[in-house]
């Protein structure tokens, strides 16, 4: 299969690929947060192609985009209490909502889960998208499952090119990391990903809310099924350096490091720092800029891996405001637990 590219700000591309998706085709498209792989929700076939073309793991349920509140009478059960308040402050936007699945929902959108995740974006390209085929859409990542993100319509071709219809470009993703998961089907709600809505910002318009724990037994059924899986992980080892003494640190690393070195930080950090000239080096921007960290992480992991480094350095952001997500991908990327780099 030939991946047509389709341009974003062309209305007859979008209204093709809306056709495409019409027709249980697969498409990629942008999204505030990243690239999504749409396929119409409520066709089993086209949903489960989603899961082929990524690699994905048939139980990591997907979410489902809509463009308008009322679709949501097709894809859940009941409104739970705080929806209506979320939906009005924070949709469009990059916050998805469990809610109690509705019958028509099938089990290859929700891994066998009797809750559906919703959320509207907030991208003028996916909502024209989402118009004009006037269909909810499910959308995960468009990349090889375990693999970072993609944040540029290259990054879904690299990934995906002749394994899905089209793929529609409109530019880099904004937030660069995926929405915020929020179950609201508890009496407290409960942040099962953090993401470009914070908890801050979530607290700030319905009182408590929790954070999950991430599960420590691997058995065990996690509340987000997804996040059990390895994620964002490029070719080569990623090592969060966290010392109070960074730099010095990272600069005896380095020094002692002899194969081929890649190195992920902060301009802050990298000032300081004496650095080879065969090192792979990707400035993530100032450290009092978490959202243009956020924004730069998985092109540079992407980078990183072409250029073939055998290992990747890079250091802890603070816990706060999106950084709470830039660490959370970090750590998966790294393959750790989160509490052993928080900073
Ligand atoms: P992605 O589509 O790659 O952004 O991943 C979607 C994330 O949403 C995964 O971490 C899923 O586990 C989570 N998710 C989707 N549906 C549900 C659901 N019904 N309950 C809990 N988590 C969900
Ligand atoms: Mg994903």
């Amino acid at each position: 299969m030939d991946t047509k590219i389709l341009d974003g700000t062309q209305a007859a591309a979008v209204n093709e690929a809306a056709e495409l998706l019409k027709m249980g085709q697969l498409v990629a498209f942008p999204t505030e947060t990243v690239y999504g792989l749409g396929a119409y929700a409520l066709n089993k076939e086209a949903v489960r192609g989603i899961y082929q073309a990524k690699g994905r793991p048939s139980d990591n349920p997907l979410i489902v985009h809509i463009c308008q509140k009322e679709q949501l009478t097709d894809l859940i059960s009941e409104l739970p209490p705080l929806a209506e308040t979320l939906m009005e402050k924070f949709w469009p936007g990059p916050l998805t909502l469990i809610f109690p699945k509705g019958e028509q929902v099938p089990a290859e959108i929700t891994g066998g889960l009797d809750t559906v995740a919703v959320r509207m974006p907030n991208h003028p390209v996916a909502l024209a998208l989402l118009e004009a085929c006037a269909l909810p859409i499910a959308a995960p990542s468009a990349n090889r499952s375990g693999k970072p993100s993609p944040t540029l319509a290259a990054h879904v071709l690299h990934d995906l090119n002749g394994r899905i219809a089209a793929v529609v470009d409109g530019g880099a993703a904004e937030v660069g990391l995926e929405s915020t998961v929020l179950d609201i089907t508890q009496t407290v709600p409960v942040i099962l990903r953090p993401g470009g809505i914070t908890k801050e910002q979530l607290e700030e318009v319905v009182g408590q809310v929790e954070l999950a724990t991430p599960h420590g037994d691997k058995k065990e059924t996690p509340r987000a099924p997804g996040m059990k899986y390895t994620h964002y992980a490029p070719e080569a080892p990623v090592i969060i350096c966290q010392a109070q003494d960074l730099e010095k640190e990272l600069q005896e690393k380095i020094n002692s490091f002899t194969g081929k070195l890649g190195l992920m930080l902060s301009n802050e950090t990298l000032a300081k720092l004496k650095i080879p000239k065969t090192a792979t080096v990707v400035d993530l921007g100032s450290q009092n800029n978490l959202a243009n960290i956020a924004a730069n992480l998985f092109a540079a992991l992407r980078t990183l891996d072409e250029a073939e480094v055998e290992i990747i350095y890079t250091e802890a952001f603070p816990h706060t405001q999106i950084g709470s997500a830039v660490m959370n991908r970090l750590s998966k990327a790294a393959g750790v637990e989160e509490k052993e780099v928080i900073k």
